[in-house]
């Protein structure tokens, strides 16, 4: 029945995005392969003419009521986390190692009522994305302690993970903790470009989110770094670690350093993940607003170290060790 070379990795009629509703009804394009819907999270109605001072949307003249605070990882988000987010470089800390963050440092005042209420929804979607992808990254680690074997995945919608990855971007720029070694960055970031992509899911060519092979598991549950190019001035991206799954988004993909994510392996929308942990593994899937190509699928062997969280941006300390990588496409 399938004519797909990797098989759908749920049956049932329920669909997996979680909406409650049948897969037929939500999330199911014609030719059976899901697709993400077309979104639009700009704020409803005319515009008002009205730029709050403090908004980084504030360009747009669309805003409306106070600056509200906001957590930039997203509360929905951190709840599912419980409530501790890892981060370098925050002032006054130690530079070379992660800090946990408590979610009343998180907020910041950087939208106004209007837009924050109007981007919401993508805080809400990564949050559910996160209750499904945290429980089968933690059966991982769980199975080093003999749990019983099983085979979990993740449903995720492609763009609107994209769209919330660009609002923690703008958010921890905005917020002004763009820092390295606790000294505060003076880097611009292009607003039109984050705009397009949280309220449409528009990217330029070569921009999006970039999984990276090399996951690493991450005990602190999300950590994220900002990628900038030092030479332009510029921030082009995030990176973000989420338990056993790493990307990186990539907002500015032309001044964007492409060595970079070259020389790691890596896929690139749209495609299947499967991550193996000893015994287990978990697999994340993606959907996109274009036909899924079952051909392109990423294996990367998950294990637990004792050593803590890292990333693969270039000023982290990479964890040592032999490689864990299994980086291969089914054809
Ligand atoms: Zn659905
Ligand atoms: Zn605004």
């Amino acid at each position: 029945m399938s004519k797909f070379k990797v098989k759908l990795p749920w049956s049932g009629p329920a669909c997996p995005c979680q909406s409650g509703e049948l897969y037929s009804a939500c999330c199911r394009g014609i030719d059976g392969s899901p697709r993400s819907k077309r979104f639009d999270c700009s704020p409803a109605g005319d515009p008002t003419g009205y730029s709050r001072e403090g908004c980084y949307l504030s360009f747009t003249q669309n805003c409306g009521g106070p600056l509200t605070r906001e957590h930039i990882v997203s509360q929905t988000v951190m709840r599912k986390l419980g409530d501790r987010v890892a981060v370098r470089g925050f002032p006054g800390a130690d530079p070379t190692v992660d800090v946990i963050v408590p979610v009343e440092a998180q907020g910041s005042r950087v939208l106004c009522k209007r837009h924050n209420e109007a981007l919401s929804p993508l805080d809400h979607r990564a949050g559910k994305m996160l209750e499904r992808l945290l429980p089968a990254t933690q059966y991982i680690s769980k199975r080093r302690f003999g749990a019983a074997l099983a085979s979990r995945w993740v449903f995720m919608d492609g763009p609107r993970l994209e769209a919330w990855s660009a609002k923690v971007l703008a958010g921890t720029h905005a917020a002004g903790l763009n820092r390295r070694a606790g000294v505060k960055l003076d880097y611009s970031l292009n607003y039109s470009k984050v705009r397009a992509v949280i309220e449409r899911g528009e990217l330029e060519e070569g921009a999006g989110m970039y999984v990276l092979a090399n996951i690493r598991p991450n005990e602190h549950g999300l950590q994220h770094t900002l990628h900038n190019n030092p030479a332009l001035g510029a921030v082009v991206g995030i990176h973000i670690n989420l338990a056993f799954f790493s990307f990186m988004f990539v907002l500015d993909a032309q001044r964007f350093d492409f060595d970079f994510i070259s020389s790691q392996p890596h896929t690139y929308r749209p495609s299947v993940h499967r991550l193996y942990g000893p015994g287990g593994d978990a697999k994340l899937f993606f959907a996109w607003k274009r036909r899924p190509d079952f051909k392109q699928t990423s294996q990367g062997r998950v294990f637990w170290s004792p050593t803590g969280s890292s990333s693969a941006a270039p000023n982290f300390e990479l964890l040592s060790g032999p490689p864990e990588i299994d980086d291969r496409t089914k054809r």
